[in-house]
């Protein structure tokens, strides 16, 4: 183990939300309760700093979303709970103060980070974040955790410019939607685009809208894409745009649902790719940002997926080679990228 890596540098916030949760939902609290019990009996959370989170402030939450939306989901909890939606996000009663921790925790999260008493840090939070938009929940989000942790570390430490990289295999609608026309937070979001498949945005030609063109950057893939085409979008456009945009700290929508095992989706990452790409943008942490990097949790819906997936999380940021992954490479032939890299590079990086 590299000692620069050693002890008390990564932060651990759980906000795992168990009394969110309904059954036969595929985003419920057992989700949580897995990973909980696979960290304790791995011994791996003797290697990080747990930190409680605290419940993101009305002022937190208004940065990113509307008086209305906030009313919304504190009145259905305190009703008891129901559909926040016409699809299916649902609330119980203690949900709203739930998904306050959630968002609250990332920035508890970016707190430690950006006062010095960690290098970086992972929030496995629920519920999930990234389909919540300022003024619209989705996708099973209430409240957009990775917005509210950007718009955070903007405000109380003057941030430029952060990057909030999404490999959640859904489109991070909300993101995008709540950073569309502003050029302080580049967007990039890699995940699968098919006829009928969730949220059904984030194509190629979502760019950003007003001084925030050229800041969101959506790597729309087909289905079937593994680790060799992830990687490539990785060396060959995802790291080049970044470097260029020099990010000031780096937030991470982390599902792994792009995982080929997974049940809600079809793309190809094995668990080693997801520990490459994870490596990979620790190492632009490095590079570009004192090492600032922090993982928000997303979707994820395969258990043992999920649970291995967190760990080599872990492991990537205390800089340990370790990787765990009894599931193997996706056991079909890979999709191509190299048009649509052709395709977006034009686009995005300079000729
Ligand atoms: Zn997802």
């Amino acid at each position: 183990m590299n000692f620069l890596y050693g002890k008390m540098q990564t932060i651990l916030v759980l906000a795992p939300g168990l009394t969110h949760t309904r059954a036969g939902h595929p985003e419920n609290h057992t989700r949580m309760t897995a990973v909980q019990r696979s960290l304790e009996r791995s011994g791996v959370l003797a290697d990080v700093t747990a930190v409680s989170p605290q419940p993101a402030s009305i002022e937190q939450l208004r940065r990113v979303h509307t008086p209305s939306l906030i009313e919304r989901i504190r009145t259905v909890s305190r009703i008891g709970g129901g559909l926040l939606d016409h699809g299916d996000t649902y609330a119980t009663a203690d949900s709203y103060e739930l998904a306050r921790l959630a968002a609250g925790g990332c920035c508890t999260a970016v707190d430690q980070i950006m006062n010095g008493s960690a290098r970086n840090g992972l929030a496995l939070v629920r519920p999930p974040g990234h389909h919540a938009e300022s003024n619209r929940v989705s996708g099973f989000c209430l409240f957009n955790n990775a917005a509210v942790a950007a718009r955070h570390a903007q405000a109380n430490y003057g941030l430029k410019r952060v990057l909030i990289f999404d490999f959640d295999v859904h489109h991070g609608n909300g993101t995008q939607e709540i950073f569309y026309d502003d050029a302080s937070v580049l967007f990039t979001s890699v995940h699968m685009f098919a006829p009928y498949f969730y949220p059904g945005i984030g194509s190629f030609d979502e760019v950003g809208h007003g001084a925030g063109v050229g800041y969101t950057l959506n790597v729309p893939l087909p289905p079937g894409v593994g680790d060799v085409g992830y990687c490539r979008v990785m060396n060959e456009l995802v790291r080049p745009r970044v470097e260029m945009f020099q990010p000031e700290m780096i937030l991470v929508s982390v599902g792994f649902d792009a995982h080929w095992q997974d049940p809600l989706a079809s793309e190809g990452l094995s668990l080693t790719g997801y520990a490459k790409i994870a490596r990979n943008l620790i190492e632009l942490a490095d590079k570009l940002c004192n090492g600032r990097i922090l993982f928000i949790l997303e979707g994820g819906y395969h258990l043992d997926v999920l649970t291995a997936g967190v760990h080599n999380v872990i492991y990537s940021l205390l800089g340990r080679d370790e990787i765990l992954d009894s599931f193997g490479a996706m056991p079909y032939a890979e999709s191509d990228v190299t048009q649509l890299l052709h395709k977006l590079q034009n686009r995005h990086l300079p000729k």
